[in-house]
């Protein structure tokens, strides 16, 4: 498992859609990317040919790792020159890109716990550049009406004793806005005094507009310029994003800690890259001057197009080059019947429907908000303004359609309970007597209901439990009339109780208190019926595991988790020559050379998460009774998918199934297949115990002694222990209820009659699929 603090991150959201377009544009579909943060125009020839003469004398070996001295004293020039800020060479150091240069320096800067304030809506490496930095991100909104930059107000409120730093970006990607100097002053005043850094990133400094004149921090004067470090690079201004050269300069001491960092990680940046900025930032500059030319036309275009969508407003940036529109007044419209929700509904609308690639604001902090980049040709430009003005065009007011409306209860308890077996008879007479007095008159459910051969009364007062119990179970015949051979109690709201599950084995009671979630009664009740069942003698038991049938011979998969066992069921069931027979617990008579196990629910318990496996049960979980199917992208636990740009709940979707792992829907067997492609009764002729490694045989057929233990182990060799939750299952088997003596010894002469009828391979799902078990099932034997 990888760290916390990286399982939290999530890949750059602009380079994702990238991609993304990119594949697109390798199947042929003519896509234009507005997502790219990099200028479409080549790297000046002077530069090229100054990279290609320190190839071409040999200067490609380590340089010193801040850098060679000659760029830093170049780099010291343009800044004096441009900005009017003094740096000596030692105050500066070149990294490999802007990047590197801002990741080395919040590692430098920033112990654990310590804040850096950001101002939405912000680049995206920012937070996740002091996530990894164990210090903690401070998101301070811009608003629009404040042209998007960082009030002095605001940033006063955001200042606390743990602030550590400030990140300015100036000009702002994603916005583009940048502050004039009395801006900037207002805000150095609101920090003076203040032991905080800026980090004043200035890497679109050169691309400003309008004749916007740029003020670097750090010449707001000596006090301020001694806490503030500058980030910058030749990526932008010279297009040269590829080269990978950014530096940063400040006060040595914070340059030094950048030093040692890098002298670990990147060393130098690359040699020839360092040399062909040399020239970039010595030689002449009127390329710099064209590009912003070109930009600015760019922009305005853009702007002037946009200005003529109705709903459509955009902010007039004065540098970088994105425009960064408010999409919010499309949002709950709807086309094609997709409704959009988000700016990632957007963002997949656009690309799908006008096939133009543009970031989500959410992924800049500022959801109300799309990200488009004009660095592309105008020619693109007038195409994919033209076709963004369509697609946006078509989108209409959503009608108030009912949408699919699931059935589907949502839980306070999400976990399974832990389960306490009680010895003493008088415990379990106080117990029932607290739910009896609990289960009020108005409010009790009770149903019999049967479990194979054992008839279950449930007593509840948790409508959903009672709802999903009768769907799940039989009734037992006459009804109220027959003796049950267990009861069960669910009780819900009595104060002061954790959740917990109670089992009295001598009177065949079970009691759940205070959890409403399906799984733990359904649980119980399984338990309570194979020890009903096992009374009856060494010829009856329970096995778990997946089982299917073919021409009426039984196959149970069984195996703890990570041994691929729901993956090698469901492409069993994709062969019409299998039939369905049990997806958790079989209950089985045998007897001499026969196993007969029988399904006893009518329902599969089945997480809905198994869409992945098999796309045919998301239309037939639509109309199942579900639990805990998460309908908020809030309620999701899938972080990595929630930060993919293309979630269900994003594109309008109003349920997702994949996105709870206790999300589960009670599906009727024979609606997978029909009801021939379903049966209730098999005879049980393999268990397959399965194992999952790179090395074992793929079969190995279990001599009988061999089995028992094996079952008895409940670990089949090489399986994940940690997916097991740490602990071996005895005989796989979670449902059932202690491990005494006696209930293992049961066990054992269960299945020791069973292996007289019934054939027990070891299975490597690590090397073999589910074509091997076919393969063994048809033949037969
Ligand atoms: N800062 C900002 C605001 C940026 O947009 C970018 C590039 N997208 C960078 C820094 C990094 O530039 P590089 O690593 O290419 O020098």
């Amino acid at each position: 498992m990888i760290s916390e603090k990286v399982q939290r991150i999530g890949a750059s959201p602009t380079l994702k859609i990238s991609a993304k377009a990119k594949a697109m544009k390798a199947e042929g579909i003519d896509v234009i990317d507005l997502s790219v943060g990099e200028p479409d125009f080549t790297t000046p020839e002077n530069v090229k040919e100054a990279g290609i003469k320190a190839i071409r004398d040999n200067f490609t070996k380590y340089t010193e790792s801040d850098g060679i001295l000659a760029l830093r004293k170049a780099i010291a020039k343009r800044l004096k020159d441009d900005y009017g800020v003094e740096y000596a060479p030692k105050q500066i150091i070149v990294s490999a890109g802007a990047k590197a240069s801002l990741f080395h320096l919040v590692q430098a800067l920033v112990d654990e716990g310590e804040e850096v304030v950001i101002p939405a809506p912000f680049w995206v490496t920012y937070p996740e550049c002091v996530n990894l930095a164990k210090g903690r991100p401070v998101i301070v909104p811009t608003r629009e009406e404040d042209g998007f930059l960082l009030t002095p107000d605001a940033l006063k409120a955001s200042i606390s004793p743990a602030t550590k730093a400030v990140i300015l970006n100036n000009p702002c990607n994603p916005t583009g806005a940048a502050y004039a100097k009395d801006q900037l002053l207002a805000l150095a005043e609101v920090l003076k005094g203040e032991d905080v850094y800026v980090i004043a990133d200035e890497i679109y400094a050169s691309l400003v507009y309008d004749n916007f004149k740029f003020t670097s921090f750090a010449a707001l004067g000596e006090d301020v310029k001694k806490k503030t470090i500058l980030v910058n690079g030749v990526s932008k201004s010279y297009s040269m994003t590829g080269w990978r050269i950014g530096f940063a300069a400040g006060p040595a001491e914070v340059i030094d800690g950048m030093s040692k960092i890098q002298s670990h990680t990147t060393s130098n940046a690359c040699s020839i890259a360092q040399k062909a900025s040399l020239e970039a930032y010595d030689g002449p500059q009127y390329e710099v001057q064209k590009m912003v030319a070109e930009f600015q036309r760019r922009r305005n275009y853009c702007l002037m197009r946009l200005a003529a969508v109705p709903g459509l407003s955009c902010f007039k940036p004065q540098g970088a080059f994105y425009l960064f529109p408010n999409v919010k007044s499309f949002y709950d419209k709807e086309a094609n019947g997709a409704k959009i929700r988000n700016s990632y509904g957007m963002a997949y609308y656009l690309l799908k429907e006008a096939r133009v690639a543009i970031v989500p604001g959410d992924a800049f902090g500022a959801d109300d908000y799309i990200r488009l980049s004009y660095a592309t040709s105008m020619a693109n430009l007038e195409k994919s303004m033209d076709r963004m003005v369509e697609a946006l065009a078509r989108l209409k007011t959503a009608k108030k359609v009912q949408r699919v409306a699931l059935s589907n209860a949502v839980t306070r308890v999400r976990k399974a309970v832990p389960v306490e077996t009680i010895a003493d008879v008088r415990m379990r007479d106080a117990l029932a007597a607290e739910m009896e007095g609990h289960l009020g008159y108005d409010s009790r459910y009770e149903w019999t209901g049967r479990i194979g051969g054992a008839v279950l009364q449930l007593r509840t007062n948790v409508a959903h439990l009672n709802d999903f119990w009768i769907e799940n179970f039989p009734p037992a015949p006459g009804d109220a009339d027959v003796r049950p051979h267990g009861v069960l109690y669910a009780v819900d709201g009595i104060a002061g109780r954790e959740p917990r599950a109670f089992y009295h084995e001598g009177t065949q009671t079970g009691v759940l208190v205070n959890t409403d979630l399906y799984g733990p009664l359904r649980s119980l009740a399984l338990g309570l019926a194979m020890d009903i069942s096992m009374r009856s003698g060494g010829a009856s038991g329970a096995v778990r595991g997946m089982s299917v049938d073919i021409d009426g011979r039984g196959l149970i998969l069984v195996g703890p988790p990570g041994t691929k066992k729901t993956e090698l069921f469901f492409e069993l069931l994709a062969d019409p020559r299998f039939k369905l027979h049990s997806n958790d617990l079989v209950f089985v008579e045998a007897a001499g050379s026969r196993a007969t196990a029988e399904n006893v629910e009518r329902k599969l318990y089945l997480p809905t998460s198994t869409v992945e496996l098999d796309p045919r049960l998301a239309p037939l979980f639509d109309r199942s009774k579900c639990e805990n199917v998460v309908l908020h992208k809030e309620d999701c636990q899938d972080l990595e998918c929630q930060r993919a740009d293309d979630c269900r709940l994003d594109r309008g979707s109003a349920y997702c199934y994949k996105a709870a792992k206790e999300a589960h829907a009670l599906l009727d067997p024979a609606w997978l297949g029909g009801p021939a492609a379903a049966v209730k009764r098999t005879d049980l002729r393999w268990i397959v115990l399965l194992r999952n490694d790179a090395t074992s045989p793929a079969v190995v057929e279990l001599a009988k002694e061999e089995a028992l233990r094996t079952l008895e182990a409940g670990e089949a060799a090489g399986a994940r222990r940690a997916l097991s939750g740490g602990k071996p299952q005895p005989y796989y088997n979670p449902h059932l209820m202690g491990t005494t003596p006696e209930k293992i010894e049961a066990q054992r002469a269960f299945f020791g009659r069973l292996l007289g009828a019934a054939r027990c391979l070891l299975f490597n799902s690590g090397v073999a699929g589910a074509d091997k078990l076919k393969e063994i099932a048809s033949s037969g034997r």
